[in-house]
């Protein structure tokens, strides 16, 4: 027999998105649910240091996350840990969401938060020595290059702060980006290239990661400009550039843009009727923890009408009969 269970709203996700979506779901009196495979938090368990969310000076991004998550569960939303497999939309109009444990959760509507999934360089070695000198989490594996020489591949915002935070722990950190100028904000540019431990390496891409029993050695360059090639000496590449929205986790056919990211209506509602979306893995110009908890809190709201007018709606329908 398959376990079924049956809510207003099912949260796909975590992250900052979901547990805003769900604390608001959970304070507009819909019976909540939020899914997510690991520890509630997201990306904010990636970040050591939140500075830019409005009333937190300075906080640790597992200290928000905890305070978000209990947010939630004090407004009725039920967390519960299940990695989600698919998202499918029955001819009734409810979403089955399935789990690889195999649990349906059933609902009329549905919030995707599922943020994404970092990409890869896509080039030799890089899969050969993932955790072993390869990494997409400076947070996690940071700690693992006390003294060393490291490098950090990208130019927007991720790459830029983490390769800050990464002199913590490394002697030597190089920042290697494509171009000659980088996309991340100004702010944090300013302090990577006042931090004496960093040194950047323009217009360069990589072309092979290379190393031995031990791990990574060496990273091979190519200069995007004059195509020279060139190693460096690094036991640690930390590859920050951009992340794969998770938008697959919905079979039918959703609109989405070139790189797979949502396109939702001013409400965050997808093409599909009563599957919103909210977060990092939405069309939008940037990605914060701010956005993401104001897509979540329009998407939240917005369930609460979709329902509301559902019901209207099959109500009507009784009434004459059809
Ligand atoms: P991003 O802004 O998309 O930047 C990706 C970087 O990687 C770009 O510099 C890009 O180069 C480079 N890149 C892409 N593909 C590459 C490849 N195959 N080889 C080499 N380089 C490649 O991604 P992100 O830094 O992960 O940030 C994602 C979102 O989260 C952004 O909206 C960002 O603002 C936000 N975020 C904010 C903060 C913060 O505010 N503290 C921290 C982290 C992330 P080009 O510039 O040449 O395209």
């Amino acid at each position: 027999m398959i376990e079924r269970h049956v809510f207003d709203v099912v949260i796909v996700g975590g992250g900052p998105a979901g547990l805003c979506a769900a604390m608001y779901a959970g304070r507009g009196m819909l019976r909540t649910v939020l899914l997510e495979r690991g520890v509630p938090g997201g990306e904010l368990l990636n970040t050591e240091w939140i500075e830019d969310y409005p009333g937190f000076k300075k906080v640790k991004g597992w200290e928000l996350a905890e305070l978000m998550a209990e947010h939630a569960r004090q407004f009725g939303a039920e967390l519960r840990q299940e990695n989600v497999e698919t998202i499918a939309r029955r001819d009734d109009g409810i979403f089955e969401v399935t789990t690889s444990r195999g649990i349906v959760f059933e609902a009329p509507a549905v919030i995707l938060t599922a943020g994404g999934t970092p990409s890869k360089l896509g080039v030799p070695g890089e899969l050969e020595y993932a955790g072993r000198g390869v990494s997409y989490c400076a947070v996690c594996d940071g700690a693992f290059f006390k003294g060393e020489t490291i490098a950090v591949v990208g130019g927007g915002d991720a790459a830029v702060e983490e390769a800050d935070y990464l002199t913590r722990y490394a002697d030597k950190v190089y920042v290697i980006h494509r171009r000659d100028e980088f996309r991340a904000s100004k702010l944090l540019q300013e302090r990577l290239l006042a931090n004496p431990k960093i040194e950047v390496i323009w217009n360069r891409r990589v072309l092979e990661l290379v190393g031995g029993p031990v791990g990574l050695t060496t990273i091979e360059l190519e200069d995007t400009v004059t195509g020279a090639r060139s190693s460096l000496a690094a036991t640690g590449c930390f590859v920050f550039i951009g992340f794969k929205p998770n938008s697959w986790l919905v079979k039918e056919h959703m609109r989405h843009d070139e790189g797979g990211y949502v396109i939702t209506d001013d409400r965050m509602m997808t093409s599909i009727p009563g599957l919103f979306a909210a977060g990092d893995l939405r069309v939008q110009l940037t990605r914060q923890v701010t956005t993401a908890v104001g897509d979540a809190t329009t998407a939240a709201i917005a369930v609460e009408k979709f329902l509301t007018e559902r019901k209207a709606r099959a109500e009507r329908k009784t009434e004459v009969g059809v």
